[in-house]
């Protein structure tokens, strides 16, 4: 994809703090950081989102996030990691090249999970029906 910015950093023409890189996936820190040390996983190849990401590929790229967040939980002492993945404009996906985000968390450090809210009566069954329907 000529124009993606995480394609320029696969080929190295803009740089970034690398932490891992093989044939099928490369992993950097996070030019934004949530804490030190938020890492991206990401494809070689241009897959958009989660949806497009073959499913091999999907599994080796979470079997690297859990190597990342091991060494960032060693390394940099994190009693706490958060893997999330953005995928969609609408979820906050921001760079359109399937990434998987590894966030140290630290006790204090402010940051909040999303409020839930309470289903309404009968909502479980319909949620429940709808998607069990469009497993495939
Ligand atoms: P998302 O909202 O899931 O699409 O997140 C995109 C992430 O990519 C953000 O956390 C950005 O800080 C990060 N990001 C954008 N450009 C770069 C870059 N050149 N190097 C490293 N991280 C980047
Ligand atoms: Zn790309």
């Amino acid at each position: 994809m000529n124009d993606c910015i995480f394609c320029k950093i696969i080929l190295k023409e803009i740089p970034a703090s690398i932490v891992y890189e093989d044939d099928q996936v490369l992993a950097f820190l996070d030019i934004n950081p949530v804490n030190p040390g938020h890492t991206l996983v990401i494809p070689k190849v241009h897959y958009e989102n989660i949806f497009e990401t073959p499913d091999t590929l999907f599994g080796y790229i979470a079997q690297i996030a859990k190597k990342i967040a091991h060494a960032i939980k060693d390394g940099l002492g994190a009693p706490g990691v958060n893997v999330a993945m953005n995928n969609g404009a609408h979820a906050g996906q921001v760079v359109f090249h399937a990434h998987v985000h590894v966030m140290p968390r630290h006790e204090g450090d402010g940051y909040a999970l999303w409020k839930g809210r309470a289903y309404k009566e009968h909502e479980p069954e319909d949620i429940l029906f709808k998607i069990k329907q469009s497993l495939k």
